[in-house]
């Protein structure tokens, strides 16, 4: 059935990231896709095998129901999958049962684990998240205290496959002091496991924005989400990388495109207002088109009478205020727009593009929150 848009994923893009961040990362740092949020709105079930098909190997979600949908989308046998966040104790058995490693920053899960490893005869895998300075999840002193002495009592049941945390924005130097502080708190906290002989099989806490600015933070492991879908998580972190460079240009590629069509074309004689209300006056006499996506498909309504999209290699306004499930576009200046025109919402259309940031000014949203609110019922297809 026809949709009234939909979004392309772009294989090349992705190929051209990877192959950038494989480089970037060096040969023994390993890249975990992280795909929670609808793989950053790209769709898990199209994202995943795409990305396994260009050589991913371990993927990183939020919570149990993102590693369920990861899972059932996966083409190798091999892939492993990483729950970040939460799993709630009846979902444990679950991801024990199938070999999917999840984070531990509390004593509860861990006993819960054990205690389902025991029953199902399968070690779980355990990623110790500890506490080093962001104060959101992860062991502070005394649990990690009781963590090792599980693990330490318990290594056919519980598998220690991680030691990890979270930086409290990477992406911004004003951290710099409070990241620096917790890089020091990290390895402070790996000595004092390996001093007891607790030596997890891979070491990792770094997210794009560490990646790319502290390199000692990269370890074995890097969780890289915004940089593969061709995104800088700040702008701060591209001057800082580009700066360094004689040539500035950017060496990502955006995957994501989000397309539509003309749905109706007509005239509107000037004194008329277009749409509810009367937030646009036609001033002269106007050709306007309707395309079928509003605020229902994530076109924010603040982007009324500010938006901006692609028709014919042109960028047109959005005139009036953009509907629950359609906006309509001044095409004046096109002179024979017709139904059935391609309209380019997200991405390029000849010279022209409209970015994910730019499309997201007007309505004050970060690339990460824009991309993740894509609804995950417009379909996403892939192309080269
Ligand atoms: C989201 C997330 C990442 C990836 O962050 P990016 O900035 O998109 O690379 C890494 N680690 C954790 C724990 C996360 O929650």
């Amino acid at each position: 059935m026809m949709s009234g848009s939909y979004i392309q994923i772009s294989r090349r893009a992705l190929e051209n990231n990877l192959a950038f961040l494989r480089a970037r990362m060096g040969p023994g740092v390993r890249i975990s896709s992280v795909v929670k949020g609808n793989a950053y709105g790209h769709g898990i079930e199209t994202f995943v095998p795409l990305a396994e098909a260009c050589g991913i190997g371990h993927f990183s979600v939020f919570e149990a129901s993102e590693a369920f949908r990861a899972k059932g989308a996966l083409r190798k046998p091999e892939t492993e999958i990483m729950i970040m966040g939460m799993i709630d104790d009846g979902q444990l058995s679950w991801a024990i049962e199938n070999g999917i490693s999840f984070y531990v920053f509390e004593a509860g899960r861990l006993q819960h684990a054990l205690k389902a490893a025991c029953r199902i005869g399968r070690p779980a895998r355990i990623h110790l998240e500890v506490e080093t300075g962001m104060n959101r999840t992860g062991f502070g002193k005394e649990g990690l205290h009781q963590a090792a002495k599980l693990l330490m009592e318990h290594p056919e049941h519980l598998w220690f496959e991680g030691l990890c945390t979270h930086y409290a924005g990477a992406e911004s130097i004003a951290n710099y002091v409070r990241v620096t502080l917790q890089r020091r708190n990290f390895n402070r906290i790996s000595k004092w496991l390996q001093s007891r002989e607790l030596n997890p099989h891979c070491y990792h806490t770094a997210c794009s924005a560490a990646a790319m600015r502290y390199p000692p933070t990269r370890m074995d492991m890097v969780r890289i989400g915004i940089l593969q879908y061709g995104f800088w998580p700040s702008q701060e972190v591209f001057i800082e990388y580009s700066s360094r460079l004689e040539d500035k240009h950017n060496p990502l590629q955006r995957l994501i495109s989000w397309k539509s069509r003309v749905m109706d074309v007509r005239n509107v004689k000037a004194g008329e207002f277009i749409g509810y209300g009367t937030s646009y006056l036609a001033n002269h006499d106007m050709k306007i088109a309707t395309v079928p996506v509003g605020y229902g498909q994530g076109f924010s309504r603040s982007l009324s009478n500010q938006g901006r999209v692609l028709i014919r290699g042109k960028r047109v306004p959005v005139v009036g205020t953009v509907n629950m499930n359609c906006l309509t576009v001044d095409v004046s200046g096109l002179g024979n727009a017709e139904k059935g025109d391609e309209v380019t919402i997200i991405g390029r259309q000849g010279d022209m593009e409209i970015s994910v940031a730019s499309f997201g000014e007007f309505s004050n949203q970060l690339n990460y929150e824009l991309l993740t609110r894509l609804p995950p019922d417009i379909p996403r297809i892939v192309v080269e």
